[in-house]
């Protein structure tokens, strides 16, 4: 079984360089590579695999002499992390792979092995750099597997280190209709179970997003180039921070629930690029927020032998009578109860659509007979 430890690292000066340049040489090398993958695909409509890429970038070397100052197999990395990028948008239907700027919020290298953690001393080494002090806040057993390091808006480093604990994941066991749940993304809510249940952010980190609005407004009205918007813009980054570890506080406990309570979850496959250009529905709806949970909920139902059911993105869950079947087309996004005019239930239309999802999900077909 793969987990990740994540550690918070406390690099020095010069160890602080050597991790700018692998960022700026792992970011060449994804850049190269996309550029690489576009250029033959338009000339010759083929695919140029990862490996072809990987025995290409030696030859870079002369033209680009700096690249052998860092790790090479940080290098091999940015072309598996490009590959995984495909296969996201290949899967998730997300956004095209698009070209990394030295702008990116969050800077990253991956290190594939021969890096060693020591717990006792509380530093980890890595190729070309060295032991770097980290806090070892927690131990784990296993084989290592790949390690990211990656820096944050405001200045802070940590490495995530997958291990690999040898263990089989548990048999999935089976279920129906009394242990599924159905799981429906909320405009209001965060999200809304088939059980009729509506979990909302929690209120700190609601309270931190009204915050940051608050904040953006300000930095929009400061000089461009000012010290001050410098200072608001590093003020800014330091809440996005807080916010995606309140967000991912909040997830964990709710997966962790989710999971335990239920054999099977059902939900939706979100095409959440093509609602976010909804500029309406953009304000509310965080792409980044509901993929990382559906992420969580994925790989816990790995750990404990549960199941993840998709449904398709075009069925029309919100606009169907769970009792009766009947479609009703006139439901626009402004309508949170309604009332079927065919039998004449009344619905909340987000419990509705999550109990549609589950329905659609145990119908093998996903269809559901109207
Ligand atoms: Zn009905």
């Amino acid at each position: 079984m793969l987990k990740a430890y994540k550690y918070r690292m406390y690099p020095t000066k010069g160890q602080k360089e050597m991790f700018s340049k692998h960022f700026g040489c792992v970011r060449v090398i994804y850049n190269w590579a996309l550029e690489q993958k576009i250029k033959t695909y338009e000339q010759d409509g083929k695919a140029v695999s990862r490996f072809t890429l990987n025995k290409m970038i030696p030859t870079l070397y002369d033209e680009m002499e700096w690249l052998k100052e860092v790790n090479s197999q940080s290098l091999r990395g940015a072309t598996l992390n490009l590959d995984n990028a495909f296969t996201k948008f290949f899967r998730d239907k997300t956004g095209f792979p698009k070209f990394k700027s030295k702008k990116n919020p969050v800077q990253s290298f991956s290190v594939p092995q021969h890096y060693e953690v020591d717990f006792d001393g509380n530093k980890v080494k890595l190729p070309k750099i060295g032991w770097i002090k980290t806090k070892l806040h927690r131990r784990f057993e296993g084989n290592l597997k790949t390690a990211t390091i990656s820096k944050t808006p405001s200045g802070k480093y940590f490495i995530s280190i997958l291990v690999d604990d040898e263990k089989d994941l548990p048999a999935k066991q089976k279920f129906n209709e009394n242990n599924t749940v159905g799981i429906d993304v909320g405009i209001k809510d965060f999200a809304i179970t088939s059980n009729g249940e509506k979990i909302d952010n929690p209120k700190h980190l609601n309270n931190s997003i009204k915050r940051l609005k608050v904040l953006q407004k300000r930095l929009s009205r400061k000089q461009k180039g000012s010290k001050n918007r410098e200072k608001a813009r590093q003020e800014i980054a330091k809440l996005h921070e807080k916010i995606a570890n309140q967000r991912n506080d909040f997830q964990h406990k709710l997966t962790s629930r989710l999971i335990s309570e239920n054999q099977a979850i059902a939900l939706e496959t979100l095409n959440i690029s093509g609602m976010l250009k909804n500029h309406c529905l953009a304000q509310s709806i965080n792409d980044v927020s509901w993929s990382s949970f559906v992420t969580k909920l994925e790989y816990k139902a790995e750990w404990y032998g549960k199941i993840i059911l998709r449904i398709g993105q075009f069925e029309p869950s919100t606009k169907i009578c769970n009792i009766c079947g009947y479609h009703n087309k006139n439901i626009t996004l402004a309508d949170r109860k309604w009332q079927c005019p065919d039998c004449g239930a009344s619905h909340d239309r987000d419990v509705n659509a999550a109990i549609n999802i589950k329905k659609f999900a145990l119908n093998k077909q996903n269809l559901i007979g109207i």
